[in-house]
């Protein structure tokens, strides 16, 4: 059956990281016989310029009938002053509320050969292999009520963390999940020591367990977590955790392994629909150089094949690549160490080079 992909690059360094993410789609479509339809639409401040919108209905409606979204990446100083329902990010949040993306999946994973990039010792950050499943589309973040007053002595500000027993149990069943198929190791992270919602959280968390006797559960709060994983990161395999501390572990997480251009990320609902974007943002500082590193919104297409489209076989051949590529010594601008790098657009026909030599 045809499947769908809607490409959406947005602004600044979306756009170039996109190119090449593309060009590879395409090689990979004629190469595997792959029967894709692929649409590209403006979203962000790309799609504000155009029709004042951040997030178009006609986008909104072609995301919700496709099978895996490709997000570059929104934003920028332009439209910073706008209103926040106007904001490029508002795009974002509208289409993981609107699709229902409840779960976030971020790899944090280190290539050995680039553990110089990484702020941390290599006997400390070597062979790590991290997946964050990271709530997102409950907590803080959008809890109700929320608001401003701004007529009372003193002024105020307030949000509402809260989940809801079913928002716990589906996050947490795709984290099991994943730590069974990978080494059977799960941290559950919350602040249950200070915060009802977290200790509710703790519990739902603990009785699903016992479905899982091949997953060893964990425990730890998010301060906690957010020290242990600079001191000691290769003890977590998988970690899950609320919208708000899995926002700033997987920052972190994401820090350890040198630089943001190489993490991807998927954010899925219920039937493994998802949309596939890069960690950064639009970087305007780096924009329009041609230095971008694109390799995590490849490795974003890559997730999207191995969980969307169900052609794990080619995921794991674009992985292989990126692998290959890295060993081979090929560098872009932010992970070089001797000012040698190839330029965001020589990328896509390294890699295809490479997939293709397989
Ligand atoms: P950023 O991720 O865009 O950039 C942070 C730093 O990392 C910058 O120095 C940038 O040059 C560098 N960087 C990021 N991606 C890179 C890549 N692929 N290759 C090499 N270097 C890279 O975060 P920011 O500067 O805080 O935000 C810039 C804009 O992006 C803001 O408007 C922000 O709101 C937006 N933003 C969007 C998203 C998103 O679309 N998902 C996420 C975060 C920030």
């Amino acid at each position: 059956m045809t499947k769908k992909i809607l490409v959406l690059p947005g602004d600044g360094i979306g756009k170039e990281v996109m190119k090449p993410t593309i060009s590879i789609l395409s090689f990979l479509i004629e190469k595997y016989n792959l029967d894709y339809v692929i649409s590209e639409m403006n979203v962000g401040g790309a799609a504000f310029d155009e029709c004042g919108s951040p997030i178009p209905n006609d986008v909104l409606e072609e995301a919700k009938v496709s099978d895996a979204i490709l997000f570059g990446a929104v934003g920028g100083e332009k439209w910073d002053n706008l209103t926040w329902e106007l904001r490029p990010e508002n795009a974002l949040l509208t289409l993981r509320k609107e699709l229902n993306l409840f779960a976030n999946l971020r790899p944090a994973f280190l290539f050995n050969d680039l553990s110089n990039a990484s702020p941390l010792k290599k006997e400390i950050i070597n062979d790590l292999d991290i997946l964050i499943v990271r709530e997102l589309t409950g907590g803080i973040y959008f809890g109700e009520p929320r608001g401003l007053v701004e007529d009372k002595d003193p002024n105020y500000a307030f949000n509402t963390m809260i989940y809801d027993e079913n928002e716990i149990k589906r996050i947490a069943k795709i984290a099991f999940e994943s730590a069974q198929k990978r080494n059977g190791k799960l941290c559950s992270v919350d602040k249950a020591n200070v915060l009802e919602v977290s200790k509710f959280w703790r519990s739902v968390i603990t009785e699903m367990s016992h479905n899982y006797p091949d997953v060893e559960l964990t425990h730890q709060l998010a301060d906690n977590a957010a020290m242990q994983l600079v001191l000691d990161p290769n003890q977590f395999d998988v970690i899950v955790s609320s919208n708000l501390f899995g926002d700033i572990l997987s920052d972190i997480a994401g820090t350890l392994t040198g630089s943001i251009g190489m993490l991807p990320s998927a954010s899925l609902d219920n039937s493994f629909k998802g949309m596939y974007e890069p960690c950064h943002g639009s970087a305007p500082d780096i924009a329009g150089y041609d230095v971008a590193n694109p390799i995590a919104m490849i490795s974003s297409l890559s997730m999207a094949l191995k969980f969307s489209l169900d052609e794990q076989e080619i995921s794991s051949k674009i992985d292989t690549a990126i692998a290959t590529f890295i060993q081979k010594g090929f560098r872009t601008k932010d992970i070089t160490t001797d000012n040698n790098f190839i330029k965001t657009s020589e990328v896509a026909d390294k890699i295809i080079d490479l997939i293709d030599y397989e």
